[in-house]
């Protein structure tokens, strides 16, 4: 009802403007009849606008406000776990270019597949040949060898490279097999194999020839 009587009054003065411009009636004869349509429009849109419509169109807006409050919420508690995501993937990545790389089992566990930090982050050097040496004269020659750069060689942290491709001293991630330094060379260890350290003849040989995907790390 409301809305009709509006659509009457908008009309009404359409009317009333374009009957005073077409039949030039002069300014002061409109004034009572656009006077009485703007009273009757403003009763008629107050009326509209106190009623209903006004509790649901502000129970629109506090909804509106509370999702796009919600929403903002939201986002920023998904920003701030995305930057402390970031931040623990960082500082485990800090800790495997300078935490102690100590004596370890050399055994593979899935809980050192390469990580997405170490994936992005490491130089990939691709697929390597692991095979596994210990200090006995069978493996090195000479039994109780030190490492070609001089270290005592220590299951865990020691490997035998191929120095022109990966330096001595350098951070090696083996993936599956974890952090080890670049420490010793030989002669068939050319290209993408790595000899590992292990502490005895028997776990050399059981641990046999392994494939792992290499990465360098820093
Ligand atoms: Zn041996």
């Amino acid at each position: 009802m409301f809305f009709s009587m509006r659509k009457h009054a908008s009309k009404l003065i359409a009317a009333t403007l374009a009957i005073g411009t077409l039949a030039s009636i002069s300014a002061a004869a409109l004034d009572q009849p656009v006077a009485m349509l703007s009273s009757n429009l403003n009763a008629s849109v107050g009326t509209v606008l106190t009623s209903d419509e006004i509790s649901t169109a502000e129970q629109a807006l506090a909804k509106a406000k509370a999702e796009a409050e919600a929403k903002a919420k939201a986002e920023a508690e998904a920003k701030k776990a995305e930057a402390e995501k970031a931040a623990a993937q960082q500082s485990a990545y800090n800790d495997l270019l300078t935490a102690p790389v100590s004596a370890k089992t050399v055994a593979y566990s899935s809980s050192l597949l390469a990580t997405d930090s170490i994936k992005s982050k490491a130089t990939s050097l691709g697929n390597y040949k692991l095979t596994f040496y210990c200090p006995c004269a069978t493996c090195n020659g000479v039994a109780g060898a030190k490492t070609a750069s001089g270290t005592t060689p220590t299951e865990g942290r020691t490997i035998a490279v191929d120095s022109s491709i990966i330096p001595l001293g350098s951070r090696v991630y083996i993936e599956g097999y974890g952090v080890f330094i670049a420490e010793d060379t030989g002669g068939a260890i050319k290209n993408n194999k790595i000899d590992v350290f292990v502490s005895s003849h028997s776990r050399a040989y059981e641990l046999g020839v392994q494939y792992a995907n290499v990465y360098l790390l820093g």
